[in-house]
């Protein structure tokens, strides 16, 4: 597991969460950030949401930070995390429609 819960900055971080990605091609990403109906996203290491480069990203403008993110090799490593937070549990997280992980 690797923790980027703080966020992810380019010139900080970036390069580490990327590692992460890498090292991870089975694994999960826990988007901590809340969605539209006020859940946690659960995405694959390599959902496009996710895994793209983003100083090249131009959308509106180029990006220089991610929200907190926690990236997971698997998917005990994940349930295991989970349980050690009582507000948050599997079945509350949104899994994303772009890459479907389970
Ligand atoms: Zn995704």
């Amino acid at each position: 597991m690797k923790d980027f819960s703080d966020g992810i900055v380019v010139g900080v971080n970036e390069a580490a969460y990327q590692a992460a990605l890498r090292d991870c091609p089975n694994g999960f990403v826990l988007s901590l950030n809340r969605g539209r109906k006020g859940g946690r996203t659960l995405h694959t290491t390599k959902c496009r949401s996710v895994n793209y480069d983003l100083e090249e990203k131009q959308s509106p403008v180029p990006q220089t930070h991610r929200s907190g993110k926690i990236v997971f090799s698997n998917r005990d490593e994940l349930v295991a995390y989970l349980d050690t937070k009582s507000d948050l549990s599997l079945g509350d997280l949104n899994r994303c429609s772009f890459c479907s992980p389970r």
